[in-house]
């Protein structure tokens, strides 16, 4: 499943190809995906700039010039393809968009969990995906105080209170596990007995994981292709998600990394360094 990094890769290879261009044809081969595709979407988009494309939380936001908002959610396996020339006609190829300078935008997904919106720019907050959400994790309103004060009050240990996305937005499996890990965490903490200390130290470690993780170009575990066209992610070594039974990167042989079910998802940790 696509997270924040992988989101925020996309979104940096299709700025880079379909800002400022103008959506000559647009084409939409399915009436759904997980939601149905909005009606007439197509000659909507025709003739429309993309003025903008931004993220929030793993939403992509094409910003564009009558005031609307093309919304992309990847879902479990979608994924967005760029070209030029002739555009794609495979059997997931569901929506696909082709600009006055001749560059195409692809979004595939084979399990159709993805979704497709258009919105009204001033009814952007408060559609339904997006109403509601917490601070995006590498923004400066995430921080140590933010946290301690959300926490405080919630029941229950602090992996899943991480994947919260109305405590903030975008923090999937992977790099709550990873970050737990950095902090020296353990992913069973109730989470009204961290410090304000530990919270600052937390928020920190899920700023360093995302912006690593984005750094590297985004990481996947299904076959994504990035943006540019290249097949696949950039594949990250992690510190312990994946990695039960192995050494943990820090004990070395004084302790192995454990794998436990918290809200229905894996959690990987050293019981031994995080507390
Ligand atoms: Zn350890």
């Amino acid at each position: 499943m696509p997270e924040l990094p992988e989101v925020e890769t996309v979104v940096q290879g299709l700025r880079k190809v379909l800002e400022g261009a103008v959506i000559e044809q647009a084409w939409v081969r399915r009436p759904d995906l997980r939601l149905p595709f909005p009606k007439g979407l197509a000659g909507k988009l025709k003739g429309q700039t993309i003025e903008r494309i931004a993220r929030r939380a793993k939403y992509v936001l094409c910003h564009l010039s009558k005031g609307q908002v093309l919304l992309i959610h990847l879902g479990m396996s979608g994924r967005v393809k760029l070209g030029k020339g002739a555009i794609p006609e495979g059997k997931h190829a569901h929506f696909v968009i082709r600009t006055d300078d001749g560059n195409w935008a692809c979004l595939e997904d084979p399990r159709r969990f993805g979704a497709v919106d258009l919105i009204d720019q001033a009814l952007l907050s408060s559609h339904p995906f997006l109403a509601g959400l917490g601070p995006e994790p590498l923004e400066k309103d995430f921080d140590g105080k933010m946290l301690h004060k959300g926490l405080a009050r919630r029941k229950g240990p602090i992996k899943p209170a991480l994947m919260d996305q109305k405590l903030v937005a975008g923090i999937g499996n992977i790099y709550a596990s990873e970050a737990l890990f950095r902090a020296f965490i353990s992913p069973l903490r109730p989470c009204s007995s961290l410090t304000l200390t530990e919270c600052k130290a937390l928020v920190r470690t899920v700023k360093d994981v995302l912006a690593a993780a984005i750094e590297s170009g985004g990481s996947s575990l299904r076959d994504h292709v990035r943006p540019d066209g290249e097949l696949g992610y950039f594949q990250h070594h992690f510190a312990v998600y994946a990695q039960e039974g192995e050494a943990c990167p820090r004990c070395r042989a004084k302790a192995r990394i454990l794998r436990i079910v918290q809200a229905g998802r894996s959690s990987f940790y050293c019981k031994r360094c995080q507390r």
